[in-house]
């Protein structure tokens, strides 16, 4: 792989370079459709990297570099780490893991380099999974990387994860590892998604992901995640070395990688060897990995090497390159977004790559298909960069037909057939009807998407349908559909319409924030309608708010804020949001996540229904303020919260002699002043 080249010289070019990194950053985390690859991301990323080393001063507060990217997911309880869960600095060549060797032999003072440890770095999720005396407590998520998801009913679906290990071990531990869905189980879910019309899953670690967020354990189940676990975290100093980790987790019974593909590397041409053999087997793996991951063997060495923005010192992730096919395009098509922004397509002689068979892939605009002069009947490489639709990297000239023609952008809309515009800059261009039917089925695609309304049993090819019979036209459509209006559609049939109509009546209840991001605001993604839905917290406030108070929020920048603006002074707009909410749709406040410790320390458990909080949000409240909220009464357990029909652990905690707090007693601790 190629050296990383050119560098960024000015402060201006680093901040644009943020601002884009930040961007690909949602598209990645929050949308799921990532529009370069990971390689390229890296590219990028570590040109910031090396600006901010040389200029530390100008290091931007929120520079990707120095933030893991994760919002809090609803419906789970959040959980603080008792040790950060961090990322992976990465490489793509030899050299500069020979850097990365350097820099750790200076950094422990020694003489020689040290000996280092290789493993598969799995494409999955990263888990903590905390024991005590040998019994699984919960299992949290990387999240923001301080606080995560607790997950533990999720987790306790893959059968590998042991609910009690097998003794010896410390009276206290946590386990790290990465939750996957491996290869077969990706393809076959993804084979029944295509019959039953659901968006398909992008790669198997989107699939992990998204299972792994279910509310339903039974649905996570179907999913069949598997786990490898690689860390541990624990006071007790009784192993030395990663591979005595490994040892330790093996006899403890935890799921842990197959051997072959872990283990001492005393020098770093074995690490080299480790990676050569790996890119070899990689294609035969009935699991995903995008790397080797290199560790100081060391433990203590790990420990004095500590950490640097959001990555140890000790470890690196060496990326293998993105694999590629080869194949040709039959076409080269138009595709309308909620925007209008019009994106070219290639229609792809149908090729596997990495676990799917690929038909079409994105070239994102119509300056990308001239720069790489792609012209239908040519010769394409393609390559997946973690989306569902992969990109194509070069056409091989050698292969080109000397009768093929350059490829020109049509100016008309290819579904509306209106003429496009361009706007804001050289490279969008749109189509500005508002009647565009493209445009509508875009945004009907949005609205109920996994990152939007979240609408189950509601995939594009249902909505395709819904809306060339012109029963649902805007979002708003569905909440008035009946049973009746579905009953003589092809392909429906009782279950089908219940599964459906449920799908929807469960999405009426959203949080301020989900609204605002399945309106399908241009520049308005999810982290910044979270931010906004903080600010303003409810859709009243959210009217009111002018242009510069949307500015002063902090995570949310000039473009958002006036396009927000713009799109809620819009008449048409206004009409919509009024007919979501005479429809049914109950947007709630948003509980601002306050900051503080009155809590500090404090382990409270919930039973019962409470009244003026969901459990989630109550649980962030007292997360937010230094708390701790667990899942069972424990001897460990300070306080419980009890609402209305309270469970068994009320009986648990008055049995244990715990301190309990009826909701209004709970509310006046945390209204009363510090
Ligand atoms: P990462 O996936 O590169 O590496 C860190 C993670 O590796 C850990 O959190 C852990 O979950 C996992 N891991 C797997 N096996 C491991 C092992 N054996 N030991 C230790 N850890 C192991 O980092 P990230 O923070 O999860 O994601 C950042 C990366 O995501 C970027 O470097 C980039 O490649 C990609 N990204 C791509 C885009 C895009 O637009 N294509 C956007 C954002 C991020």
């Amino acid at each position: 792989m190629a050296k990383r080249s050119s560098s960024i010289v000015t402060l201006q070019e680093y901040l644009n370079m943020v601002a884009e990194l930040k961007r690909h950053d949602e598209l990645y985390y929050d949308l799921a459709s990532p529009e370069i690859s990971d390689y390229e991301y890296d590219q990028k990323a570590a040109l910031v990297l090396d600006y901010e080393r040389k200029n530390p001063e100008h290091v931007a507060k929120d520079s990707p570099t120095h933030r893991i990217w994760e919002l809090p997911s609803q419906g789970f309880e959040q959980r603080s780490h008792r040790v950060p869960m961090l990322s992976l600095a990465n490489t793509y060549s030899e050299e500069e893991v020979l850097h990365f060797v350097e820099r750790v032999q200076k950094g422990i003072g020694s003489t020689k380099p040290p000996t280092l440890f290789c493993e598969l770095k799995i494409d999955g999720v990263a888990i903590s999974l905390f024991y005590r005396q040998g019994q699984l407590v919960h299992a949290i998520t990387r999240g923001n990387g301080k606080v995560g998801d607790v997950v533990t009913a999720n987790i306790l679906t893959i059968t590998s994860v042991p609910v009690v290990l097998k003794p010896p071990f410390p009276e206290e531990m946590e386990i790290r590892g990465e939750v996957y869905m491996p290869l077969a189980t990706f393809r076959q879910l993804n084979l029944e998604r295509q019959k039953e019309g659901l968006a398909l899953l992008a790669n198997p670690r989107n699939g992990a992901a998204g299972a792994l967020k279910l509310l339903d354990p039974r649905v996570t189940k179907t999913r069949k995640l598997e786990l490898f676990c690689y860390g541990l975290v624990s006071s007790d100093s009784f192993v030395r070395t990663q591979s005595e980790v490994y040892q330790a987790l093996a006899r403890w019974q935890l799921p842990i990688l197959p051997m072959g593909y872990w283990g001492v590397a005393e020098e770093v041409e074995g690490v080299f060897r480790f990676v050569r053999k790996v890119g070899q087997e990689r294609g035969q793996l009935p699991f995903e990995i995008d790397g080797i991951v290199v560790k100081v063997d060391n433990l203590a060495f790990q420990q004095e090497l500590g950490v640097t923005g959001k990555t140890p010192r000790f470890a690196v992730a060496y990326k293998l390159a993105p694999e590629r096919a080869k194949t040709t395009v039959l076409d080269l098509t138009l595709q309308v977004g909620r925007s209008g922004v019009i994106t070219p397509v290639a229609e792809l002689q149908p090729v596997e790559l990495a676990g799917s068979v690929i038909r079409r892939a994105t070239l994102h605009n119509r300056d990308e298909v001239q720069r790489k002069d792609i012209r239908i009947g040519d010769w394409v490489w393609i390559e997946k960069g973690g989306d569902v639709i992969p990109k194509v990297i070069e056409v091989d000239l050698t292969l080109r037909d000397a009768s093929s023609r350059p490829w020109h952008m049509p100016n008309q809309c290819p579904v509306c057939h209106r003429p496009l515009a361009e706007q804001e800059s050289q490279v969008a261009v749109r189509c500005v009807n508002r009647l565009c039917s493209g445009k509508r089925l875009a945004r009907i695609r949005h609205f109920a998407s996994k990152q939007a309304m979240n609408i189950d049993h509601l995939g594009p090819k249902v909505i395709e349908k819904l809306f060339d019979l012109d029963l649902v036209r805007e979002p708003a459509d569905l909440y008035i559909l009946k049973e009746g209006d579905l009953e003589n559609i092809d392909g429906f049939q009782t279950k089908s319409i219940h599964n459906l109509l449920n799908g929807i009546e469960a999405s009426k209840t959203c949080d301020l924030a989900t609204l605002i991001m399945a309106l399908g605001i241009p520049h308005v993604g999810a982290q910044g309608a979270f931010h906004i839905a903080e600010e303003g917290g409810t859709l009243e406030r959210l009217f009111e708010m002018t242009e510069e108070e949307l500015m002063s929020i902090e995570g949310v920048g000039d473009k958002t804020a006036k396009s927000l603006c713009a799109y809620l002074l819009d008449r048409e707009h206004r009409v919509e949001i009024e007919r979501l909410i005479s429809y049914g749709v109950v947007v709630r406040p948003h509980r601002k996540i306050l900051k503080g410790d009155k809590f500090k320390g404090k382990t409270f458990v919930l039973t019962g229904t409470l009244v003026r909080y969901t459990r989630q949000e109550a649980s962030k409240l007292i997360q937010s303020l230094g708390g701790v909220v667990v899942s069972e009464v424990g001897r460990h357990t300070d306080y419980v919260i009890v609402g209305e029909d309270p469970g068994s652990k009320l009986t648990k905690a008055k049995k244990l002699g715990i301190p309990i707090l009826d909701e209004s007693q709970w509310l006046s601790w945390l209204d009363a002043e510090a």
